[in-house]
C-alpha cells in the first residue's frame, strides 16, 4: 500500500521564519506507534474538536512527526484518502491546552503583559487542529486546506470555551497579523483568493471574514 504525507501548516515568517516544502513519506514506524499508545489529555481536546469539524471520528497524536520544525502537523494519506489521524508537534498540544484552561487570558484584543507574546503561537496551534481537519476531509491544496482552516479558527476556540467574540479576533488576528506573511514565506499556504467573496469563501453569502 502506498502511502504519502499532506504536510499540515506550516509555519509563517517571522517569529516563524522558514521555508515551505513538500514532502511524500510512507507512514513510517515511528507514526505507527504514535498512534498504537492511548491519547493523552491534550490529544484528546484536539481529537474532541477535530471530530466536530470533521463529523469524523479523528485521532490525534502530538510526538516527533519526522519533518523539519517548521512543519507542525501532518495528515498521513494511503492514496487519495485521509486516514482520519494527523499528528502535530508537542508544542502544538501544549498551546491547545493552556488555551482549554483559560481561554480569555490568550484574547488577542486584551492579553496582558508577556501573555501576549503567545498569543501567535495560541492561534497558530487553533489554526494546525483546523488546518489538519480539512485534509482529513480528503483536500489536499494547501492554499485551499489553509484558507478554509483560517475560517474554522473561531469554530476551535470557540469549541474550547472561547467566546464568540474572542473566537472570532483569535480568526482575525491570524487573517491580518500571520496569514499576509504566507505570501513570502510558505507560498504553496497562501492565496489571493483566500478573501472575503474570494475562491476560498466558504461562506460567500457573509462578508464577515475570516469568521
Ligand atoms: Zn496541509
Amino acid at each position: 500500500m502506498r502511502a504519502r504525507l499532506v504536510l499540515g501548516v506550516l509555519v509563517g515568517a517571522g517569529l516563524f521564519a522558514g521555508a515551505a516544502h513538500a514532502t511524500a513519506r510512507p507512514i513510517t514506524a515511528h507514526d505507527k506507534a504514535l498512534l498504537a499508545r492511548p491519547a493523552t489529555y491534550e490529544e484528546k481536546i484536539a481529537e474532541a474538536v477535530a471530530g466536530r469539524l470533521t463529523r469524523h471520528t479523528v485521532s490525534v497524536r502530538c510526538g516527533d512527526i519526522g519533518e523539519p520544525s517548521y512543519v507542525l502537523g501532518v495528515t498521513p494519506f494511503v492514496g487519495s484518502h485521509a486516514l482520519d489521524y494527523f499528528l502535530m508537534r508537542p508544542d502544538e498540544c501544549t498551546y491547545l491546552a493552556w488555551f482549554d484552561r483559560s481561554p480569555a487570558r490568550w484574547d488577542p484584543r486584551t492579553c496582558v503583559g508577556s501573555d501576549c507574546q503567545y498569543v501567535p503561537d495560541i492561534a497558530m496551534a487553533l489554526a494546525v487542529v483546523a488546518h489538519e481537519s480539512y485534509h482529513i476531509l480528503g483536500y489536499v491544496n494547501e492554499a485551499r486546506v489553509e484558507c478554509y482552516g483560517m475560517q474554522s479558527i473561531w469554530y476551535v476556540a470557540n469549541k474550547l470555551g472561547a467566546p464568540v467574540a474572542e473566537s472570532e479576533a483569535l480568526g482575525s488576528f491570524y487573517a491580518t497579523k500571520m496569514y499576509p506573511q504566507r505570501e513570502e514565506s510558505t507560498p504553496r499556504y497562501w492565496s489571493a483568493q483566500c478573501r472575503d467573496g474570494g475562491k476560498y469563501d466558504l461562506r460567500p453569502g457573509s462578508h464577515a471574514w475570516p469568521s
